[in-house]
Order: C-alpha cells, then structure tokens, then sequence
C-alpha cells in the first residue's frame, strides 16, 4: 500500500513550569463558548488542571476520547517526590469524574486542537500559557494512505468504463468464485 506523509501535531507539557494560573481553561472555554469568547468557564474547557498547591501539584490534562465504562485498578505514581493518581493522567471522560463533560449536558468534550472554524494557527491555550508550559509541535509521519470508500467506486467506474461492465462482472465473480 502506498505511504503518504501525516502532520501530527504535538503539545508538550513541561509540569516543572507549570504555576496552575489556569490561563489555559479560561482560553480554551472562551474559545468554544457560543458565541465565541462570550464567556469563560473552565468546566466547559478541554484541558483541566489537576491542581494541589499544598503539594505543588499542577497538571494540566487535555480532553480525549469518551468512555462509558470506568476502569477497575486504581494506581499511583510518585514523579519528583510528588504524588498522583492514575486519574490524573487520564484523558477520558468516563463514569468517574465529573472532568471532560459539558456541565449543562453532560455531553462528553474533547480537546480538538483548535481545529474548529477558522482554525487557530497554533492552539490558543499554548498562545495563553505564558510560562511555556505548554509548547506547540509538528512532525511529519510516513503512514499507509487509506483507501476511502468513494475512492473504490471511482476506481471500478474507470474500470466499467475501460473494459466495459460485464467484463468487470465476470472478473469479479471469477476471482471470488470459491474452489
Ligand atoms: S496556562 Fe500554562 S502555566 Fe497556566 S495553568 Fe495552564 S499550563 Fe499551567
Ligand atoms: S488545543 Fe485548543 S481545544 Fe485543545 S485544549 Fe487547547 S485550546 Fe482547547
């Protein structure tokens, strides 16, 4: 199959330079608010800070995909001396917290790079965090191209219109005609 090359966007998170100022909810709820920037709720953001300022923990989280079964194991990692819960790092809106869910709707959220109309240039709450906590990246990837369903059709209509239907018919049925 053919390779084609991916932009794949990155946002890395440097925890030692995060304040927990929260810019980053208060950017990214503004910018999906309805209408844009007409309010600013960090529930409705997706990225959430895990914050425990007796500890200096702040860790911001970005929303990921919607799970509607929570997990059964409950871990714990110690970074730098510092204590978190395997939730923490979990990007799922799920069962068990109340993170990544529309407050009115509960609707899951879900961080989408600030893809939406008209797409940022870099995403805002990498523009808002002026401690460089959060930085922007891209990188290419060489991946397989997928084969799109209106891309086959296009591609037997060619075929129809070169050799003709029956000939394309008999072809088809020969090759999965079984042994
Ligand atoms: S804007 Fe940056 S420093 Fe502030 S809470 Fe978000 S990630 Fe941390
Ligand atoms: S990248 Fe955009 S959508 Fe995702 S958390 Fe940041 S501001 Fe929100």
């Amino acid at each position: 199959m053919a390779k084609i090359k991916k932009k794949v966007k990155v946002i890395k998170i440097d925890l030692a330079k995060c304040n927990g100022c929260r810019a980053c909810e208060v950017a990214c709820s503004a910018l999906h608010a309805k209408p844009k920037y007409s309010s600013n709720n960090p529930a409705r953001s997706r990225i959430r800070l895990i914050r425990d300022p007796l500890k200096d923990v702040y860790l911001p989280v970005y929303a990921g995909e919607y799970t509607k079964a929570e997990c059964t194991g409950r871990d714990k990692y110690v970074i730098d001396g510092k204590e978190y819960n395997e939730c923490d790092f979990c990007r799922a809106s799920c069962p068990s917290r109340d993170l990544f869910k529309e407050p009115d709707s509960g609707l899951p959220l879900k961080c989408d790079m600030c893809e939406d109309d008209p797409p940022q240039e870099k995403p805002l709450c990498v523009q808002w965090c002026l401690n460089d906590a959060l930085t922007y990246e891209e990188r290419e990837e060489e991946v397989e191209e997928e084969v799109k369903p209106e891309d086959v059709e296009i591609g037997v209509e060619s075929m129809v219109d070169k050799y003709g239907l029956q000939k394309v018919m008999d072809t088809v049925a020969r090759m999965t005609k079984k042994e």
